[in-house]
């Protein structure tokens, strides 16, 4: 073999940040205090930070590979972290806060964190399972108030720590093999399960983020991740955003959606990324209170599928541009975009919100295919639903400490997503239903999603989710769950309005009202408790 000949540089996360060093030391990062002013510091500041962090750690007793937790809401100690820890060749395990305490029992226990890092104000949330956490030797905590009572042992504070810490280290990052984070999928379906992503991986991602067929983030944006940190790495904004010295916004806990709105406003924000569930609330807000948003180029959403409608609003009432993404945690987490493109010149907006409301092409770096029962290849005709496989720079080879088995990994090496999609002749995927959650009724499938998005695109509907319910005659049959936007809301008439769109046999058997839809930790529709409610009558 002739290898080329070009310098061994890997891909390894100290180059983004000695990149935005260099470059963009007077750009800077800010995180919206909860009732508080923003704070802000300079990439100059940051970079120092970090190499305290990594001195921090090192004291600490972090070796490389060691795994260290973050509990946090966005802020940039949170993203000091996500640099901090891989730089010092450890791993950076983002812990999901809206777990329920077994499971946060369960993950912190099975990847054996060394130390976890905590917002103040989440201390509640830990201090009761803290004696069941085996292999945690220590807990910083930031953000605290001062006259904070704390009952964690072992624990730390972040600043003095960080304040008594040496500026002068040499990373450790020196493989670009090595892991760097470790995300655990937030159990929509199942026991959370670890993806393990390495600095290469991470670095590919970043480019991807960084292009125009994905984000294309640049110098000039505002960017403000709605995303949660401990969701997906934030869907790699932070890093992208390091890379090209772009303007960070950390927004609030909670991301309520008059603070949202009051931010995007008073940042100027270009870019800003969450699920659908956050821009609904941000649409009804802003049709409440007025505010000029007209900063946003970008509003990028994904997580689940966002309603058509939806989209029709942000665009036609708000003048915003939306751009859908689908991702998964296990592909460090985008694969698809949904943008126009220059075969779509020249449509009507209609035809144009119906390919936004896809979840897209898939992006560079990300190959797919759609197979049927038996694994064999599906047509990409637009029709034709299979079971969606990829494969790809950043996508998972293996959870974390489990061997790969056929529920998820196939025998030629693709990663089977769960999800259920069409894709049409110009590459254009639709996501048609997870496997576990489609409705299957006398031997056809009906698409929750699709019920759902129409559902919510009717004027008296805030939220819907359709679940399957058991059914003697069809096996399964549809049961939509509402949350209307007024009182009295007529089934007949959401009826006669999905019959406009699909088959009489898709309809729901029967609607179910309820005052809020449930929500998994990082704010989807929570089918699982949907289900489980059915089960025990409370529908
Ligand atoms: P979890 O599996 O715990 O929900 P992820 O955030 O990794 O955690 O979820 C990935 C899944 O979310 C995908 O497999 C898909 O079902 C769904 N998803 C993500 N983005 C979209 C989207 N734009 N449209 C529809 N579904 C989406």
């Amino acid at each position: 073999m002739l290898h080329g000949l070009m310098m061994d540089f890997p891909l390894t996360l100290d180059h983004i940040l000695e990149h935005a060093r260099r470059m963009y030391p007077k750009k800077t990062i800010k995180t919206k205090l909860p009732d508080g002013p923003v704070r802000e510091y300079s990439y100059a500041q940051f970079y120092a930070r970090i190499k305290r962090l990594c001195n921090v750690l090192e004291a600490l007793g972090v070796a490389p590979g060691d795994r260290v937790g973050t509990f946090a809401w966005n802020s940039f100690e949170h993203v000091e972290l996500y640099f901090g820890v891989p730089l010092a060749g450890a791993v950076c395990h983002t812990l999901n806060i809206r777990l329920p305490q077994d499971q946060l029992v369960y993950i912190i226990n099975h990847a054996e964190d060394k130390v976890i890092f905590v917002d103040g104000s989440l201390v509640p949330l830990l201090e009761p399972i803290a004696h069941q956490l085996e292999t945690v030797e220590y807990f910083v905590v930031f953000n605290a108030r001062d006259d904070q009572p704390i009952n964690l042992p072992n624990l730390l504070q972040y600043e003095a720590l960080m304040a008594s810490a040496d500026e002068s280290y040499t990373w450790r990052c020196t493989d670009e093999k090595m892991a760097m984070a470790l995300c655990y999928t937030s159990g929509t379906t199942g026991m959370p399960k670890g993806v393990l992503i390495s600095h290469r991986a991470m670095v590919l991602h970043t480019f991807c983020v960084l292009a125009g067929v994905a984000f294309g983030v640049t110098e000039r944006d505002v960017v403000m991740p709605v995303v949660p940190q401990f969701h997906a790495m934030a869907w790699g904004l932070p890093y992208a955003s390091t890379y090209v010295g772009a303007t960070m916004v950390m927004p609030e806990p909670h991301f309520k959606p008059d603070a949202l709105a009051k931010l995007i406003e008073s940042e100027r924000v270009t870019i800003a990324a969450g699920v659908p569930t956050i821009w609904n609330g941000l649409y009804h807000e802003l049709r409440r209170n007025p505010r000029d948003v007209s900063c946003i180029e970008q509003l990028i959403v994904g997580g689940s599928a966002m309603p058509r409608g939806l989209i029709e609003a942000y665009e036609k009432e708000l003048g915003v541009n939306v751009v859908h993404a689908w991702g998964m945690t296990e592909l460090s987490p985008i694969g698809s975009v949904s943008k126009l493109g220059a075969q779509h010149d020249g449509l009507d907006d209609d035809s144009r919100w119906d390919i936004k409301a896809m979840q897209g092409y898939f992006v560079p770096g990300v190959e797919a295919r759609i197979v049927d029962h038996a694994g064999k290849e599906l047509p990409w005709d637009g029709e034709t639903m299979g079971e969606l496989q990829v494969r790809g720079f950043w996508v998972v080879g293996q959870y974390y400490k489990i061997e790969p088995d056929h529920e998820h990994f196939t025998d030629d090496g693709w990663f089977r997503t769960g999800d259920v999609a069409t894709v049409d002749a110009d590459g254009y995927m639709n996501i048609t239903d997870r496997t576990k959650d489609l409705v299957k009724s006398g031997g056809e499938w009906i698409s929750s999603v699709d019920l759902e998005n129409t559902l919510m695109s009717h004027p008296d509907v805030l939220e819907a989710a359709v679940i399957a319910t058991p059914n003697e005659r069809w096996g399964e049959r549809p049961l939509a769950v509402i949350v209307p936007l007024k009182a009295g809301v007529d089934q007949t008439a959401l009826n006669d309005y999905l019959l406009g769109h699909f088959p009489k046999f898709w309809l729901p058997d029967d609607y179910a009202v309820v005052g809020a839809i449930p929500k998994t930790g990082v704010g989807k529709m929570d089918k699982k408790v949907l289900r489980a409610m059915y089960a025990e009558g409370a529908l």
